[in-house]
Protein backbone atom coordinates (compact mmCIF):
# COMPACT_ATOMS: atom_id res chain seq x y z
CA UNK A 1 0.00 0.00 0.00
CA UNK A 2 1.10 3.25 -0.78
CA UNK A 3 1.20 6.01 2.42
CA UNK A 4 -0.07 9.13 1.87
CA UNK A 5 1.70 12.27 2.43
CA UNK A 6 0.31 14.93 4.12
CA UNK A 7 -0.82 18.34 3.10
CA UNK A 8 -1.56 21.14 4.68
CA UNK A 9 -5.42 20.70 4.64
CA UNK A 10 -4.82 17.93 6.34
CA UNK A 11 -3.85 19.28 9.22
CA UNK A 12 -6.89 21.76 10.67
CA UNK A 13 -6.95 24.15 13.93
CA UNK A 14 -10.59 23.41 14.86
CA UNK A 15 -10.19 24.87 18.09
CA UNK A 16 -8.24 28.66 18.07
CA UNK A 17 -5.88 29.28 20.70
CA UNK A 18 -5.36 32.55 22.46
CA UNK A 19 -3.60 34.47 25.34
CA UNK A 20 -5.87 36.67 27.33
CA UNK A 21 -4.44 37.19 30.56
CA UNK A 22 -6.34 39.79 32.45
CA UNK A 23 -6.14 41.14 36.35
CA UNK A 24 -9.90 39.10 36.80
CA UNK A 25 -7.70 35.82 35.98
CA UNK A 26 -6.73 33.88 32.46
CA UNK A 27 -8.78 32.87 30.21
CA UNK A 28 -6.71 31.34 27.78
CA UNK A 29 -7.77 28.87 25.01
CA UNK A 30 -5.49 26.03 23.76
CA UNK A 31 -5.36 25.24 20.53
CA UNK A 32 -6.81 22.29 18.98
CA UNK A 33 -5.42 20.46 16.05
CA UNK A 34 -6.95 17.90 14.11
CA UNK A 35 -4.91 15.71 11.37
CA UNK A 36 -5.92 13.40 8.95
CA UNK A 37 -3.14 10.38 8.36
CA UNK A 38 -3.58 7.39 6.94
CA UNK A 39 -7.03 6.96 7.06
CA UNK A 40 -6.92 7.75 10.91
CA UNK A 41 -8.10 11.19 12.20
CA UNK A 42 -6.03 12.68 15.81
CA UNK A 43 -6.36 15.36 17.61
CA UNK A 44 -3.72 17.11 19.42
CA UNK A 45 -5.20 18.72 22.66
CA UNK A 46 -8.72 18.61 23.87
CA UNK A 47 -8.53 22.93 25.47
CA UNK A 48 -11.07 23.42 29.03
CA UNK A 49 -14.59 23.81 29.68
CA UNK A 50 -14.87 26.77 28.32
CA UNK A 51 -14.46 25.71 24.81
CA UNK A 52 -15.69 22.61 25.23
CA UNK A 53 -18.82 23.99 22.66
CA UNK A 54 -16.39 25.12 20.20
CA UNK A 55 -14.64 22.25 20.15
CA UNK A 56 -17.45 19.79 19.46
CA UNK A 57 -18.27 22.30 16.83
CA UNK A 58 -15.08 22.50 15.48
CA UNK A 59 -15.25 18.78 15.19
CA UNK A 60 -19.07 19.40 13.54
CA UNK A 61 -17.83 21.75 10.95
CA UNK A 62 -15.62 18.67 10.18
CA UNK A 63 -18.27 16.51 9.94
CA UNK A 64 -16.92 14.22 12.86
CA UNK A 65 -17.93 13.59 16.56
CA UNK A 66 -15.97 12.79 19.24
CA UNK A 67 -16.32 9.38 18.55
CA UNK A 68 -14.80 9.75 15.38
CA UNK A 69 -11.58 10.36 16.60
CA UNK A 70 -8.82 7.45 16.62
CA UNK A 71 -6.66 8.85 18.48
CA UNK A 72 -6.07 12.19 21.00
CA UNK A 73 -2.33 13.05 21.36
CA UNK A 74 -2.10 15.59 24.98
CA UNK A 75 0.79 17.56 25.08
CA UNK A 76 0.60 18.09 28.33
CA UNK A 77 -1.57 17.96 31.28
CA UNK A 78 -2.65 21.40 32.25
CA UNK A 79 -6.28 22.04 32.75
CA UNK A 80 -6.73 24.53 29.25
CA UNK A 81 -5.34 21.84 27.17
CA UNK A 82 -6.95 18.52 28.58
CA UNK A 83 -9.85 19.48 30.42
CA UNK A 84 -12.47 17.79 27.54
CA UNK A 85 -11.28 14.53 27.24
CA UNK A 86 -13.82 12.93 28.77
CA UNK A 87 -15.61 13.24 25.15
CA UNK A 88 -13.33 10.83 23.73
CA UNK A 89 -14.19 7.38 25.53
CA UNK A 90 -13.46 5.71 22.17
CA UNK A 91 -10.52 7.22 20.86
CA UNK A 92 -6.45 6.11 22.55
CA UNK A 93 -4.93 8.62 24.28
CA UNK A 94 -1.14 9.63 24.28
CA UNK A 95 0.37 11.19 26.76
CA UNK A 96 3.85 11.20 27.48
CA UNK A 97 5.08 9.07 31.32
CA UNK A 98 6.75 11.81 32.46
CA UNK A 99 3.42 13.77 32.94
CA UNK A 100 1.43 10.89 33.72
CA UNK A 101 3.40 10.20 36.92
CA UNK A 102 4.63 13.57 37.85
CA UNK A 103 2.67 16.58 35.96
CA UNK A 104 0.87 19.16 37.70
CA UNK A 105 -0.81 22.28 37.31
CA UNK A 106 1.31 25.01 38.84
CA UNK A 107 4.49 22.65 39.81
CA UNK A 108 2.57 21.19 42.75
CA UNK A 109 -0.36 18.71 43.45
CA UNK A 110 -3.69 19.80 42.88
CA UNK A 111 -6.93 18.32 42.70
CA UNK A 112 -8.25 19.34 39.42
CA UNK A 113 -4.69 17.23 38.29
CA UNK A 114 -5.47 14.60 40.73
CA UNK A 115 -9.12 14.14 39.06
CA UNK A 116 -8.09 14.44 35.58
CA UNK A 117 -5.84 11.67 36.37
CA UNK A 118 -8.49 8.86 37.62
CA UNK A 119 -11.28 9.63 34.32
CA UNK A 120 -7.74 8.75 32.28
CA UNK A 121 -7.58 5.82 34.41
CA UNK A 122 -10.83 4.47 34.71
CA UNK A 123 -12.63 6.12 31.69
CA UNK A 124 -10.25 6.16 28.88
CA UNK A 125 -7.71 4.09 26.95
CA UNK A 126 -4.39 5.65 27.96
CA UNK A 127 -1.35 4.80 26.16
CA UNK A 128 1.64 6.32 27.53
CA UNK A 129 4.83 7.35 25.61
CA UNK A 130 8.03 6.77 26.68
CA UNK A 131 10.39 7.61 23.47
CA UNK A 132 11.83 10.16 22.08
CA UNK A 133 10.02 10.68 18.28
CA UNK A 134 7.50 8.10 19.18
CA UNK A 135 4.98 7.10 15.52
CA UNK A 136 1.75 7.42 15.75
CA UNK A 137 0.92 7.20 12.46
CA UNK A 138 3.27 7.18 8.78
CA UNK A 139 3.48 10.78 9.12
CA UNK A 140 2.89 11.68 12.76
CA UNK A 141 5.11 11.79 15.57
CA UNK A 142 5.64 12.90 19.21
CA UNK A 143 8.50 14.51 19.98
CA UNK A 144 9.81 15.26 23.55
CA UNK A 145 9.80 18.77 24.60
CA UNK A 146 9.95 19.43 28.39
CA UNK A 147 10.62 22.19 30.47
CA UNK A 148 7.27 23.92 29.95
CA UNK A 149 6.34 20.90 32.34
CA UNK A 150 7.68 17.71 33.14
CA UNK A 151 6.12 15.38 30.19
CA UNK A 152 5.28 18.53 27.56
CA UNK A 153 5.33 16.43 24.41
CA UNK A 154 4.92 18.75 20.77
CA UNK A 155 3.57 16.71 17.63
CA UNK A 156 5.98 16.46 14.56
CA UNK A 157 3.91 16.07 11.19
CA UNK A 158 5.78 15.51 8.25
CA UNK A 159 4.14 16.86 4.96
CA UNK A 160 5.05 17.61 1.22
CA UNK A 161 5.88 21.65 2.43
CA UNK A 162 7.87 19.94 5.09
CA UNK A 163 8.09 19.72 8.95
CA UNK A 164 5.14 21.04 10.89
CA UNK A 165 5.39 21.28 14.48
CA UNK A 166 2.27 21.37 16.58
CA UNK A 167 3.72 23.00 19.57
CA UNK A 168 1.46 23.27 22.60
CA UNK A 169 3.12 25.43 25.26
CA UNK A 170 6.82 24.30 24.27
CA UNK A 171 6.44 27.24 22.08
CA UNK A 172 3.18 28.64 22.70
CA UNK A 173 3.22 31.83 20.57
CA UNK A 174 5.99 33.57 18.06
CA UNK A 175 7.83 35.42 20.76
CA UNK A 176 9.29 32.52 22.34
CA UNK A 177 11.04 31.62 19.22
CA UNK A 178 12.93 35.00 19.51
CA UNK A 179 13.24 34.56 23.22
CA UNK A 180 14.26 31.60 23.13
CA UNK A 181 11.83 29.81 25.98
CA UNK A 182 8.33 30.08 26.83
CA UNK A 183 7.13 33.27 29.13
CA UNK A 184 5.55 30.31 31.59
CA UNK A 185 7.90 27.50 32.85
CA UNK A 186 6.41 25.02 35.43
CA UNK A 187 8.94 22.81 35.26
CA UNK A 188 12.69 23.75 34.42
CA UNK A 189 13.73 26.67 32.31
CA UNK A 190 16.81 24.90 30.55
CA UNK A 191 14.81 21.93 29.36
CA UNK A 192 12.64 24.50 27.93
CA UNK A 193 15.04 26.06 26.08
CA UNK A 194 16.56 22.78 24.58
CA UNK A 195 12.83 22.26 23.88
CA UNK A 196 13.14 25.04 22.00
CA UNK A 197 16.23 24.83 19.54
CA UNK A 198 15.20 21.21 19.47
CA UNK A 199 11.85 22.12 17.42
CA UNK A 200 14.02 24.81 15.87
CA UNK A 201 16.36 22.23 14.55
CA UNK A 202 13.74 20.14 12.73
CA UNK A 203 13.48 23.46 10.65
CA UNK A 204 9.48 23.60 10.58
CA UNK A 205 7.91 25.26 7.69
CA UNK A 206 4.99 26.03 10.51
CA UNK A 207 4.75 26.32 13.93
CA UNK A 208 1.01 25.73 14.96
CA UNK A 209 1.57 26.86 18.84
CA UNK A 210 -0.37 26.37 21.62
CA UNK A 211 -1.73 29.74 22.03
CA UNK A 212 -1.94 32.19 18.56
CA UNK A 213 -2.21 31.63 14.96
CA UNK A 214 0.42 29.88 13.13
CA UNK A 215 3.98 30.79 12.02
CA UNK A 216 6.74 30.41 10.40
CA UNK A 217 10.47 31.69 10.50
CA UNK A 218 9.32 35.49 9.71
CA UNK A 219 5.97 35.56 11.71
CA UNK A 220 2.24 34.80 11.71
CA UNK A 221 0.99 33.19 8.62
CA UNK A 222 -2.49 33.65 9.91
CA UNK A 223 -4.48 36.18 12.04
CA UNK A 224 -7.02 35.56 14.69
CA UNK A 225 -9.42 38.37 15.92
CA UNK A 226 -10.26 38.29 19.40
CA UNK A 227 -13.64 39.35 20.39
CA UNK A 228 -14.33 40.26 24.23
CA UNK A 229 -17.57 40.67 25.52
CA UNK A 230 -18.54 42.72 28.98
CA UNK A 231 -22.12 44.16 29.56
CA UNK A 232 -22.83 48.01 30.20
CA UNK A 233 -24.39 49.28 33.02
CA UNK A 234 -27.23 50.10 30.81
CA UNK A 235 -27.53 45.98 29.93
CA UNK A 236 -25.54 47.04 26.58
CA UNK A 237 -22.77 45.36 25.07
CA UNK A 238 -19.59 46.09 25.37
CA UNK A 239 -18.04 44.30 22.11
CA UNK A 240 -14.42 45.01 21.85
CA UNK A 241 -12.48 43.52 18.98
CA UNK A 242 -8.65 42.67 18.57
CA UNK A 243 -6.91 42.07 15.64
CA UNK A 244 -3.37 40.35 15.61
CA UNK A 245 -1.15 42.47 13.54
CA UNK A 246 2.36 40.91 13.86
CA UNK A 247 3.83 40.05 17.47
CA UNK A 248 0.88 41.45 20.36
CA UNK A 249 -0.08 44.69 18.40
CA UNK A 250 -3.25 45.14 18.76
CA UNK A 251 -5.57 47.45 16.39
CA UNK A 252 -9.44 48.54 17.46
CA UNK A 253 -10.81 50.30 20.12
CA UNK A 254 -7.93 49.40 22.37
CA UNK A 255 -5.47 50.24 18.95
ZN1 LIG B 1 -1.58 26.42 27.70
Amino acid sequence: MINMVITYKNIVRIVKGTILRTNYGTLGASTSTLIYDNGKKILVDVGHYGNRLRLEEGLKNNGLSPSDIDYVILTHINWDHCANIDLFEKSVIFLHKREWEKGNLFGKEDLATKVFKQILLEKMKLKLIEDDMFKITENVYTLNTFGHTIGHISVLVKTEKGNVIISGDAIPYFRTIKKGYPDIIFYDKEDAKKSVNKVKELKPAIIIPGHSPPFNEDGYVERDEIEIRLVGDNGEDLVFKLNRVGEGVATGPFG
